[in-house]
């Protein structure tokens, strides 16, 4: 972050033109080891594209995105030139504050800079100064101004009493930027003081930003201290900023004027008698700047430079800044916006220009203000649009077409599809007037309630908590007063209401917490859904009989808000088999098609849909014959299934006597004892950071002791094979703060992230290691990838072991790092297992992001280069008499199966849901067969080649 310091400025520097100037600055900031030798050419370069004069004799001269390599560390220094420099036109500058920066980082210090711009003779001043700190005083500009604008009224409010109001008005205060936490308690520790006519003025000079002043009335007039209550002033106190308008208050009660103030029903008259910052009632018009680095000097000087042509006021905020708007004219105050890219900005003109004004300035804009931009994304887009789907682009699948994507789950489903799809919806930004639309908006809420009330009528338990949280979130008075704020000030329903559930959102997001991530998540669907009624977008409704679901994506927490009994499949158009919602889909038994493509959402709903889960294949409206013959798999499927299920406590053994062990893949420790029910012979792979997950806060020894103890008692002697935390990257825990990494799936992530917290490891090995009693236990490291790695976590468990003696303990690794597979020549000699994680080792090996919107589908453990890794391990694991087992997803697919059972791996490890079939599957097979059939895998060159191969067996 730049910020300006004495140690930055040099005083009194002689330089004979820019040219000199700019090679002693350029020499400043190399001496000062932020920038490589080169940087000077950078500077020259900028100032060659357009000067970077900015106004009262300062330049703030900074490189190119060419030079943005050379820059070692982000930083400003100044230089003083008391006799000042030539730059250009005339322009002369007395500061030159060289910036190092390798993003838009200088946007902060023209934000600062700004403050002081505003001043009329800083030049001179500047050129005066006679010490870095008067300079420095100088650039931090006059005091700030006292905030007052429509988002710090608020008015007839349902509160009870003073403290209520009080709570408020701190809320708005904090929601502007003007106070930080703590400031409501030192607010409601200040002495109100009553300043007649039931207007009371409270004020706290503690937790304050910024000054600003709250005004808020209560919807029914109330008593405080005996005395009527009808309107609080909350003052965030700094300096004398607020004087003036607590002059023009005094002046408004002597003159009998108080219930102006408590009788108003707009912020727009408050604000008028307080003189506070009125937004103007001008046409508008928003769009989204796609500059990369924001509205800096250049693009800020061209739009300006634009709106001067017009005879008449144009101002630009940026929406939900909560700043206010400022005139487009003036280029320090457009600096002051410190508008970044994605951000939507909204322009108000004088009604006399904005027909001509507002159309110029905004093509402006959108051409990028004579920068190159890059559109951007719908996803990266503030508010005003909901989220663009390409599938207004593609043309549906036609009626009895075969459309091939990724087996995520099996099973034959037939129905009529059900298309989820965000449609754009597009709005008036302004309303008709504040009455129609907040009309318009109780009507849409309580349509949405009474949607919501029949929803959890008819769902099941689980499910119909989740609405009923959505009902909550609906009646929020703190969301509803928002929106009424806007509505107040003209922005129409679906708009002010849209603004407000982004905003919130986004607030959540920005905590980087999964469970307030989740609440995002649920904000948004309701915010869509109120969307929805307010611009009379049908939904197409749920089909009565059981559908198809059809969707972009589908979360994991989409999926487990399904309702089995209703959704008989599920396509997507994007995703891979190793998405958690493919894992969720399979736990739920939902057979489950991914990645088939966006032509899949150009659907209409209804249309008659046949999903094969197993082979990936959805048939478009298939013919009577088709289905039939489906529907005869599907029986025949379901009769193999109850056989299986009858088998499933007998070992899985091939015709040819070759034995297999199947386990399950668990992440809670409850209802272990239906695991075993369901025929798994142990725990292949226990996902450790679902348990945390589980807890609130870092479960301690004694709660991960029992928790361990849990599932070891209902395995009443099998197997347990625990994999330590695996989170880290893209796993986050929500109490465990960790650094983000712009590349988390390559970052501190499994056995790395534990290692460097030793005392977690720990904690969690000698929980594990107490509960084992001499129970059968297997210890894994994730994501080991180095030698030193397995090693230094082995020795923490030798050494434990000393302490905590467990008679029947393994301790191994998961190969899921391709590097893993190819030392595991040096590795099998040291373990005791391996346990192929072929989730990630397939992510790794074809560095596809197994997330990965469009490519995860690709992300196929049957592709031979994965085989060829999984060969590897089990030959030298196997060379040194050591096991492997298989725990990713690929151990559960039916085409996979007999593969790795051909490449000899010993056990396989899937959901407990799969293990009847599994075992089934190996029952049939032929285990010499098998090898041949790997053999010829191996010998692939694609994985479709390898499916093909297996199907044609
Ligand atoms: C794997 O990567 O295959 C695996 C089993 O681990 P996870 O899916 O939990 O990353
Ligand atoms: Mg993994």
């Amino acid at each position: 972050m730049l910020e300006l310091v004495k140690e930055q400025i040099a005083m009194g520097q002689v330089a004979a033109d820019k040219s000199q100037a700019l090679s002693l600055l350029a020499e400043r900031l190399q001496a000062d080891g932020l920038v490589a030798e080169g940087y000077l050419q950078g500077l020259q370069a900028r100032e060659a594209q357009g000067s970077t004069f900015l106004g009262q004799g300062i330049a703030i001269p900074h490189g190119t995105p060419q030079t943005r390599d050379l820059v070692f560390s982000t930083g400003v220094r100044l230089l003083q030139f008391p006799d000042g420099v030539d730059w250009g036109d005339g322009q002369i500058v007395y500061l030159a504050i060289g910036i190092a920066a390798r993003s838009d980082e200088h946007l902060r210090l023209l934000q600062l800079l700004t403050r002081a711009l505003g001043e009329t003779d800083l030049a001179e001043a500047l050129r005066r100064a006679s010490s870095p700190e008067a300079l420095l005083k100088l650039l931090q500009g006059a005091p700030r101004e006292l905030a007052l604008d429509a988002q710090l009224v608020s008015l007839n409010l349902p509160a009870d009493d003073f403290d209520e109001l009080c709570w408020r008005g701190a809320r708005l205060l904090r929601r502007a930027g003007c106070a930080e936490a703590g400031f409501t308690a030192a607010l409601q520790q200040a002495q109100p003081l009553p300043l007649g006519d039931g207007l009371w003025w409270l004020h706290s000079e503690r937790h304050v930003l910024q000054p600003g002043l709250a005004f808020i009335t209560p919807q029914q007039p109330l008593q405080y201290r005996d005395q009527p209550l009808r309107g609080l002033f909350c003052l965030a106190s700094l300096g004398a900023a607020h004087q003036a308008l607590l002059e023009r208050l005094c002046e408004v009660l002597i003159e009998g004027r108080g219930q102006t103030l408590y009788q108003a029903t707009s912020s727009r008259t408050v604000l008028e008698v307080l003189g506070g910052e009125v937004t103007p009632d001008w046409p508008s018009a928003r769009i989204v700047l796609a500059n990369a680095h924001g509205l800096h000097a250049r693009p800020a000087k061209v739009l300006a430079q634009l709106a001067k042509r017009f005879d008449g006021e144009i101002r630009l905020r940026v929406v939900d800044s909560g700043e206010a708007a400022v005139s487009v004219k003036s280029l320090s105050k457009l600096l002051s916006l410190g508008a970044r890219r994605g951000q939507t900005l909204e322009l108000l003109a004088e009604p006399q220009i904005a027909g001509d004004a507002l159309p110029a300035l905004l093509q402006a804009i959108e051409e990028g203000l004579g920068e190159e931009v890059e559109p951007v994304q719908a996803a990266q887009v503030d508010t005003a649009v909901t989220p663009v789907a390409p599938v207004d682009e593609v043309t549906a699948p036609a009626a009895g077409s075969v459309i091939q994507g990724v087996s995520a789950s099996p099973g034959i489903a037939t129905g009529p599809a059900h298309v989820k799809v965000e449609r754009t919806i597009d709005y008036p930004l302004r309303g008709t007037s504040p009455s129609e639309e907040r009309l318009h908006l109780e009507q849409a809420l309580t349509a949405v309630d009474n949607e919501l009330q029949g929803l959890i009528a008819r769902s099941d338990k689980a499910i119909g908590d989740i609405f009923i949280t959505h009902q909550e979130m609906l009646a929020d008075p703190a969301l509803v007063e928002d929106v009424q704020q806007r509505l107040a000030e003209g922005e129409s329903a679906p708009a002010a209401w849209m603004a407000v559930i982004d905003s919130a959102a986004r607030q959540q997001e920005a905590l980087n917490d999964t469970l307030l991530a989740e609440r995002a998540a649920d904000l948004r669907d309701i915010g869509r859904r109120v969307l929805q009624q307010l611009c009379g977008v049908q939904q197409a409704g749920e089909p009565e009989q059981p559908y198809v679901l059809v969707m972009a994506e589908v979360g994991p927490s989409d999926v487990a808000r399904l309702d089995p009994a209703r959704v008989a499949g599920i396509v997507t158009a994007y995703g891979g088999a190793t998405a958690h919602s493919a894992i969720v889909a399979r736990a739920l038994g939902i057979p489950a098609v991914v990645g088939a493509g966006a032509q899949i959402l150009a659907l209409q709903s209804s249309t008659a849909l046949l999903l094969d889960g197993q082979r990936g294949r959805v048939s478009i409206a298939p013919s009577a014959g088709d289905v039939e013959q489906a529907l005869a798999e599907r029986d025949r499927r379901e009769q193999r299934l109850q056989a299986a299920w009858v088998e499933r406590h007998q070992p899985a053994v091939t015709r040819d006597g070759h034995a297999l062990e199947v386990f399950a893949n668990v992440g809670e420790t409850a209802g272990i004892d239906k695991v075993v029910e369901q025929g798994a012979e142990g725990i292949g792979l226990l996902r450790t950071e679902l348990i945390f997950m589980g807890h609130s806060q870092a479960p301690d020894a004694a709660t991960q002791e029992a928790d361990y103890r849990r599932v070891l008692d209902g395995l009443g002697g099998r197997p347990l094979v625990v994999r330590t935390l695996d989170v880290g990257g893209d796993k986050p825990l929500p109490y465990w703060p960790i650094a983000a990494e712009e590349n988390p799936f390559l970052g501190v992530r499994g056995v790395r992230l534990t290692l460097q917290r030793p005392q977690i490891m720990e904690e969690q090995l000698r929980a594990l290691l107490r509960a084992a009693d001499n129970r059968p236990l297997r210890i894994m490291f994730p994501m080991v990838g180095q030698m030193h790695e397995w090693r230094e976590a082995k020795a923490m468990v030798e050494r434990l072991r000393l302490e905590i003696p467990v008679a029947d303990l393994q301790v191994g690794i998961m190969v899921e790092v391709p590097s893993a597979a190819l030392l595991a020549p040096q590795l099998a000699r040291e373990v005791d297992f391996f346990s192929i994680g072929t989730n990630d080792l397939t992510q790794y090996t074809l560095a596809i992001d197994r997330g990965h919107p469009s490519l995860s589908a690709q992300a196929d453990g049957l592709h031979p280069a994965v085989l060829q890794l999984i060969d590897m391990t089990v030959r030298a694991a196997h060379a040194h008499g050591k096991w492997v087992g298989v725990c990713g997803e690929l151990a559960a697919d039916a085409q996979a199966v007999a593969i790795l059972l051909g490449l000899e791996v010993d056990e396989l490890s899937v959901a407990a849901r799969s293990i009847a079939e599994v075992k089934a599957l190996i029952r049939e097979t032929d285990f010499q067969a098998a090898r041949a059939l790997a053999q010829a895998a191996l010998q692939q060159d694609s994985a479709a080649s390898v499916r093909a191969l297996v199907e044609h067996n």
